[in-house]
């Protein structure tokens, strides 16, 4: 028999801390309850602001987005009013902890990590994309026969490449969850057949159906959502539950078959909740205060930026029914060298600031720059300073007619929070929105709740209405679960950070990571 698995670490994507917690509590996920049960169970913090698409990068190689450079999967091109496609791991500067324990000897499987880039040189197997949420580079594997081999005894993932799609009965979405079901048990299978091959040192692979239910089926899972229908979530059940469950199931089928004493952890990167804010309104906002210059020539059609956001999501607009399988087409082309990027919507160049995409949860605003601009018209220092705090104060007076409240819940700095070397590469400002309330969506129960009005001194009344059809969206916190021989139990007292985790798989496995994260300490073994 081969030598048994030292670390098995499985990811639960997007999956939500709290109803993570809830649901192993109640024993409503008795695979990860048993777990909870030898091990010790925390959470982790989220890289703050930057909770869409730069977990995954900031997650494996240990670092924020100041050190490994992407923060979304549109970005700016440093010293330019260009934007580049950023969402493949071949912008993340810095090593993803699978490379730092194929260098020091660990052989190591890889399994379907999202926004991951192919290493064909690890030793051992990497697979990228059979099925995920985020797929960007397409089925991949090494070595390169195994992908192919994999596909031909158990197929794709029956969801194709995105989950987003217009859906408006419960057979809808009962087939969209029979498909993410069905997603569960073929990924278990060939997951299984992998691990039973033996000899890893790291076995690790993640579940990205609990990302895509999250994402399309919160207003089910939660009534106060202005997009539930009461007799779709009837109809359905909790399409959460079942997914989380589904997942559950193949977590514990992989610990008995990786057998009983290997290590293993749990996690999700980060969480799901309502989705909220009006990233849709930022740069009628901007240009409302004068910050930013809209294009001349005829009125820009509304929502530019919303809608470069979802381009940058893989998305598909709200017209399109169905499932779409040609997205990786789309993508592929999409990022040829030959095809045209995605452009800014406003007058860059003429403009204080101009917004930039940062996920829909937290917007993000760049400075135009004198001296790192093409063409800037802020001197840094004072000036940019004096501008940063008065459109700061601008920001967190505008009123939410939803709730009386701000509807901008803070404006970080990144400079103030982040000193790693790519901070050029980031945006200047982020405008974090309130989560009081879900926005709905006008693809969805006749559009409840999907209208914003945002109202100032300043900026009059702004509104505008939600056309996305998402219902959940992320929250920065994770959630962990370990059982590791010799390490704590119960119940983490403390929050470690999402950087401590590829760290903490290293150490795990007697190797030491250079990153910002710090191993978490109840989790080593004394020996170690
Ligand atoms: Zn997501
Ligand atoms: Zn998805």
């Amino acid at each position: 028999m081969s030598a048994p698995t030292r670390l098995l670490v499985l990811g639960i994507d997007a999956a939500s801390p709290e109803l993570l917690d809830g649901w192993v509590g109640d024993g409503t996920l008795p695979n990860l309850r048993a777990l909870a049960a030898r091990g010790i169970v925390g959470r982790t913090r989220g890289v703050e602001g930057f909770q869409i698409g730069s977990t995954w990068p900031s997650l494996y190689t240990g670092t924020d987005p100041s050190h490994h450079g992407v923060h979304y999967l549109v970005q700016l091109v440093p010293g330019s009013y260009q934007l580049r496609y950023s969402a493949t791991g071949d912008f993340v500067r810095g090593d993803p902890f699978w490379r730092t324990l194929s260098n020091a000897g660990r052989r190591v499987a890889v399994l379907d990590v999202p926004l991951s880039r192919l290493d064909p040189t690890l030793d051992g197997v990497h697979v990228v994309e059979w099925g995920g949420h985020d797929s960007v580079y397409g089925f991949q594997s090494a070595p390169a026969d195994l992908g192919p081999d994999l596909a031909s005894r158990y197929g794709t993932h029956p969801l194709g490449g995105s989950c987003d799609a217009i859906r408006r009965s419960a057979d809808d979405y009962g087939a969209f969850l029979d498909r993410l079901e069905l997603g569960v048990t073929k990924k278990l299978a060939w997951t299984k057949e992998l691990l039973a091959r033996g000899g890893w040192d790291l076995f690790l692979q993640v579940f990205t159906e609990a990302h895509c239910t999250g994402h399309q089926c919160w207003h089910l899972h939660d009534a106060t959502h202005p997009g539930h229908d009461p007799a779709i979530a009837s109809a359905l059940g909790d399409p959460l539950r079942r997914i989380y469950r589904s997942i559950d199931a193949a977590v514990g089928q992989l610990i008995a078959a990786a057998g009983n004493d290997t290590p293993v952890v749990v996690f999700s990167a980060h969480g799901m909740s309502h989705w909220y804010g009006a990233q849709f309104l930022l740069e009628s906002i901007l240009v409302r205060l004068g910050c930013t210059v809209p294009l001349a020539g005829p009125p820009a059609r509304s929502g530019g930026v919303r809608r470069l956001a979802r381009t940058a999501w893989r998305a598909l607009p709200p017209s399109v029914r169905g499932p779409i399988n040609s997205v990786r087409e789309r993508l592929a082309a999409a990022e040829s060298t030959t095809a045209r990027p995605p452009t800014l919507s406003v007058d860059a160049a003429r403009s204080l600031c101009f917004p930039l995409n940062n996920g829909l949860a937290v917007g993000g605003i760049r400075l135009n720059l004198i001296g790192r601009e093409p063409e800037g018209r802020l001197h840094p220092g004072a000036e940019a300073d004096a501008f940063v705090e008065k459109l700061t104060t601008d920001l967190l007076s505008i009123g939410d007619e939803r709730t009386g409240r701000s509807l901008v819940r803070f404006v970080t700095r990144t400079a103030g929070r982040y000193s790693g070397p790519l901070l050029d590469h980031l945006p200047d400002l982020l405008v974090e929105w309130s989560d009081d309330v879900p926005t709905g969506s006008t693809a969805l129960n006749a559009g409840r709740g999907a209208m914003v009005r945002a109202r100032s001194a300043k900026i009059g009344v702004i509104e505008g209405a939600n056309d996305y059809t998402r219902t959940g969206e992320h929250r920065p916190g994770g959630w962990f679960v370990a059982a590791v021989p010799g390490g704590a139990h119960g119940s983490l007292g403390r929050e470690v950070s999402l950087l401590d985790l590829a760290p903490t798989f290293t150490r795990l496995l007697g190797v030491e990571m250079a990153c910002q994260g710090r191993a978490v300490r109840e989790l080593i073994h004394p020996d170690e």
